[in-house]
């Protein structure tokens, strides 16, 4: 009973189990191979920081076809022509996740929603950094008076300190991504340092609401190939946006406003913030713009998992 290794063990089968009943109640695993991994990511330039293209010409690695943690075995098959690959070691905080529920490793993360939502007028309100106590509740207020659900990005040291809101979040219907735990430029990190800052994030999120989250963000737009490679490890699908407000340089509220309504339209996802510094003008933009767009018919939703 002194060895760690059954206790990590059971851990992992335990985080097993409440995964594969996550992925069979939100019918994930009944999806089955739909076409080529990596088919479903949106062209264009990534947006964001300079270093988003950093992963370009690398060589897409495959999900490795070995059992998982827990004898799982994986449901996707090895294919042909790609190149095997297998996660280093990582640490009790970020156990790795069965192969089944893995999504393909990405070299660039999704821009836009799929046309099939941009057809429907579909747009994507995202927030990161937070929870902020002293932001995002004036941003949950809004979202729920025009009965709209967003995504909310959150770095982990502020899930940590206000649970409340990141329960809140979820209880009323917004998804949950995460952001890292201390907003670190992640290329500047080591592979070990950063499957810390997104597992510990990706814990911190479960514990809290009992679900890890399936979507990740990149501080700053910042990716690298490791940060794809663990955060399909994960579970997660790299999500960017199309819009960019530049609220954190607080340019005033109307400036805001009047940058997404310029850049909507259908499919796009808009990158706000409810945390990182003053936010007072993202809050009051956002009971501007969002009955605008609703008047423009735009229908606010949030983006469905690509085939797994
Ligand atoms: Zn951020």
């Amino acid at each position: 009973m002194k060895n760690d290794e059954p206790t990590v063990g059971r851990r992992v089968l335990l985080r097993t189990a409440v995964f594969l009943g996550i992925a069979t109640a939100s019918g994930l695993l009944a999806s089955g191979e739909s076409g080529p991994p990596g088919t479903g990511a949106a062209g264009g330039t990534p947006g964001g920081g300079g270093a988003a293209g950093a992963a370009g010409a690398a060589g897409q690695p495959g999900p490795g076809g070995a059992a998982g943690p827990g004898g799982v075995r994986a449901v996707r098959p090895q294919t042909p022509g790609r190149t095997a690959y297998r996660l280093a070691p990582m640490t009790a905080e970020a156990p790795v996740r069965p192969p089944a529920a893995r999504p393909a490793v990405r070299t660039r993360p999704i821009l836009e929603l799929d046309p099939a939502a941009a057809a429907r007028s579909a747009m994507v309100l995202t927030f990161d950094d937070g929870p902020d106590p002293r932001y995002t509740p004036g941003i949950l207020d809004t979202l729920a008076r025009y009965g709209v659900r967003a995504m909310f990005f959150v770095c982990g040291e502020m899930a940590a300190e206000n649970p409340d809101l990141v329960r809140r979040m979820a209880a009323e219907g917004h998804l949950i991504g995460n952001h890292t735990w201390s907003h670190p430029l992640i290329p500047s990190l080591s592979r070990p340092g950063l499957a810390s800052e997104i597992g510990r994030t990706s814990e911190v999120v479960e514990k809290t609401v009992g679900a890890p989250p399936l979507w990740f963000r990149a501080p700053y737009g910042a990716w690298n190939r490791a940060a794809f490679e663990i955060g399909a490890e994960l579970g997660m699908e790299p999500l960017a946006w199309t819009v960019d407000s530049l609220d954190w340089t607080e340019p005033g509220a109307s400036v805001i406003v009047s940058r997404i309504l310029k850049g909507a339209g259908p499919g796009v996802i808009v990158l706000s913030h409810d945390a990182g510094g003053d936010r007072t003008q993202s809050v009051h933009a956002l009971g501007t713009y969002l009955p605008q767009l609703l008047a423009r018919g735009y229908r606010m939703t949030l983006p469905v998992l690509p085939p797994r």
